[in-house]
């Protein structure tokens, strides 16, 4: 059995939002005090917020760095499409991220919340009253576990934004995650994590079902990506379908 860092173990609970939320703020106030001399203010501005990449010939992404999770933008010309909002109180975050594109939220088309938990919906009506062109996209059996009143449900084959969107259940039912299989770019939410530089399958807690998961990263595994980008954890910007496959490979 693997052992994981305290920064994947403070990522989604598999009993939801709310709880996952206060485990987290415990978990970064613990660490906040472990990293010595160090003021809370210091320790977060020696984190990047945003990162940036570029996947295939057009295609930008953006990271924000929420500390313990990430949201995502993803940029084609000057349109965008934002995956996950965070918890709650980050959509100013993300609007950084877009400006550090190029963008702000007038460009952003569509939002895709790759599943329920308030680590990465919880910022989703805060987001959406200033992406005020934008279409909420989930999974269809997530829907009402998130709180907000007009999404596209997805159950898997859509396009959106060039994007795939792929059913990928285990860690909750309706979890999605979407690729460009032209730019090699994944985001896969929590249907993987990354730790350190390592793609795992996460502790069995977070899953809602743990052998449906284990099909899912199986199935993620049969694709060709290079970047992978997701909910807690670092990107991958190289060869990163190798590593899911050993990870596959790995699975019981
Ligand atoms: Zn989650």
């Amino acid at each position: 059995m693997a052992v994981f860092s305290p920064a994947l173990l403070a990522a989604c609970g598999s009993d939801g939002s709310t709880t996952t939320g206060a485990t987290t703020t415990t978990t970064l106030a613990e660490t906040t005090t472990t990293a010595s001399t160090a003021t809370t203010e210091a320790s977060d501005e020696s984190i990047p917020e945003t990162t940036t990449g570029v996947a295939g010939d057009d295609l930008r992404w953006g990271r924000t760095n929420l500390g313990f999770v990430s949201a995502y933008v993803l940029a084609r010309g000057n349109k965008a499409a934002i995956v996950d909002t965070g918890t709650e109180g980050s959509a100013d975050a993300i609007g950084r991220t877009l400006v550090s594109l190029g963008l702000t939220y007038n460009d952003v088309d569509h939002l895709v919340l790759t599943h329920r938990h308030g680590d990465h919906a919880g910022s989703t009506g805060a987001v959406m009253e200033q992406a005020v062109n934008a279409t909420v996209y989930a999974g269809e059996a997530d829907l009402s576990g998130i709180d907000y009143d007009t999404i596209t449900g997805l159950t898997g084959g859509e396009d959106i934004f060039g994007f795939e969107a792929l059913a990928t259940p285990g860690h909750t039912d309706g979890h999605m995650a979407v690729i460009d299989h032209a730019a090699g770019l994944l985001v896969a939410g929590d249907a993987i994590f990354i730790d350190g530089d390592e793609v795992v399958e996460g502790p069995e807690r977070f899953f809602t079902d743990v052998a449906q998961s284990r099909d899912t990263i199986r199935e993620l595994a049969q694709l060709s990506f290079n970047t992978l980008l997701v909910g807690h954890g670092e990107p991958i910007e190289n060869g990163a379908d190798a590593a899911l496959v050993a990870l596959a490979n790995s699975l019981a």
